[in-house]
C-alpha cells in the first residue's frame, strides 16, 4: 500500500503529493512535490517564504530529506533568501560528499545550483509581528538572548511549526522530508530538529520512517525520529514506537520543554501521529488507490508532567 503522510501545515502541497504518488514517482519526488508549494506560498507562515524572521527580523530556514532506500541525508540550516530548501536539502544529498550545510555556505551553494536568491522572505504580516515583539519587549538588539525564554508559551507554541511529508512508494521506498522557518524570532543561526537528521526526520525502507515538529530542542536531545524507527526495528509496532519515543521526551529535565509531534509510517503502511500536549491538530493522509487525501486527528498524549 503506497501512501504520502504530512502534517497539517503541508496540506496545502498534498493534492500535489497524492497525484505524484498516483503516478508511480518516487517517495523523494512525492515529497518535494508536496513541500514546494507550501514554500512558496507566503499565507503559510511556517515555512519558505513565511512569517517568522529571527530575532533581527531575518528569515533563516531549515530543511532535511532521507532516503530510506539507501539513508543517504541531505540537509540545510540558517539558510537566508532562498525559497526552496527542501529541493536544495536534496541536492546537497545527491551532488555533495557532505550531509548538512548551514548559513553563508548553504546560500553559496544555492546559487551554484541555479536558485533564485529573493529579495524579501518574510510577509507584510510578519515584519509588523517582528516590530510588535521587539516593541513589547522592548528589545535591546545587542543583548538578544535575554529575550527568547517565552514569557507565554502556549501563545509561542501555537506559533512555530514546520511542514513534514512522509511517503511510502510504489516501490517500497520509504522518504521523510521537513522544510520550515523554525521559532520566531529565535537567536540568529539557531538550528531546530529539522535539518538534524535522527531528530527531526529518519528513514530506513526496512523499518520505517518518522519525522517531528514543534520543540526541535527537546527532539535533538532525545533523537527521537532516529529512536522511532529503532523501536520499529526492535519489533515495536508503528504507534508502539511513537508512544515509547514520546516517554523518552518525557523523561527530559530542565532546558525549554514544550509540546512535540511524532508522524510515523512503516514499510506495511501503516501510520501513527502522536502530540504531546492537549491541542487540536490534524493530519492528512493519501492511501493510493482513494479518490483523495483525508484529515485525521493526532492521538494526544497527556500533557507533560516536567512542564
Ligand atoms: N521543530 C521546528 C524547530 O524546532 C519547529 C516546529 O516544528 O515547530 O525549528
Amino acid at each position: 500500500m503506497s501512501l504520502v503522510l504530512c502534517n497539517y501545515c503541508g496540506e496545502y502541497g498534498m493534492t500535489d503529493a497524492a497525484e505524484a504518488l498516483s503516478s508511480g514517482e518516487s517517495a523523494l519526488d512525492v515529497l518535494e512535490a508536496g513541500i514546494a508549494p507550501c514554500e512558496a506560498n507566503s499565507d503559510i507562515d511556517i515555512v519558505g517564504k513565511g512569517r517568522w524572521p529571527n530575532a533581527l527580523g531575518v528569515m533563516q530556514t531549515d530543511a532535511g530529506v532521507m532516503d530510506g532506500a539507501t539513508l543517504q541525508v541531505g540537509s540545510v540550516g540558517a539558510v537566508e533568501n532562498i525559497t526552496h530548501v527542501f529541493s536544495l536539502a536534496r541536492l546537497v544529498q545527491s551532488k555533495l560528499p557532505h550531509v548538512c550545510l548551514v548559513g553563508e555556505g548553504a546560500k553559496r551553494f544555492a546559487l551554484e545550483m541555479g536558485f533564485t536568491e529573493e529579495a524579501e522572505m518574510v510577509s507584510e504580516l510578519g515584519k509588523q509581528d517582528y516590530q510588535n515583539w521587539l516593541r513589547e519587549n522592548n528589545v535591546d538588539l545587542s543583548q538578544l538572548s535575554k529575550y527568547l525564554w517565552p514569557k507565554d508559551k502556549d501563545t509561542y507554541s501555537f506559533h512555530k511549526d514546520t511542514v513534514i511529508y512522509l511517503a511510502l512508494d510504489a516501490r517500497g521506498n520509504l522518504a521523510a522530508g521537513t522544510s520550515t522557518t523554525g521559532w520566531p524570532f529565535k537567536y540568529p543561526g539557531r538550528l531546530g530538529d529539522s535539518p538534524i537528521c535522527g531528530a527531526g526526520f529518519y528513514a530506513d525502507n526496512r523499518y520505517g520512517a518518522c519525522a517531528c515538529t514543534n520543540t526541535g530542542e527537546m527532539t535533538i536531545r532525545a533523537s527521537t525520529a532516529r529512536s522511532v524507527v529503532l523501536y520499529m526495528k526492535k519489533g515495536a509496532s508503528v504507534r508502539e514506537a511513537c508512544l515509547e519515543a514520546a516517554e523518552d521526551l518525557n523523561d527530559l529535565q530542565g532546558g525549554y520543554l514544550g509540546s512535540v509531534s511524532i508522524h510515523a509510517i512503516d514499510p506495511k503502511g501503516d501510520y501513527f501521529v502522536l502530540m504531546t500536549e492537549d491541542s487540536e491538530q490534524d493530519f492528512c493522509i493519501f492511501e493510493e488507490g482513494n479518490p483523495a487525501f483525508r484529515r485525521e486527528e493526532v492521538f494526544l498524549v497527556p500533557k507533560y508532567s516536567a512542564t
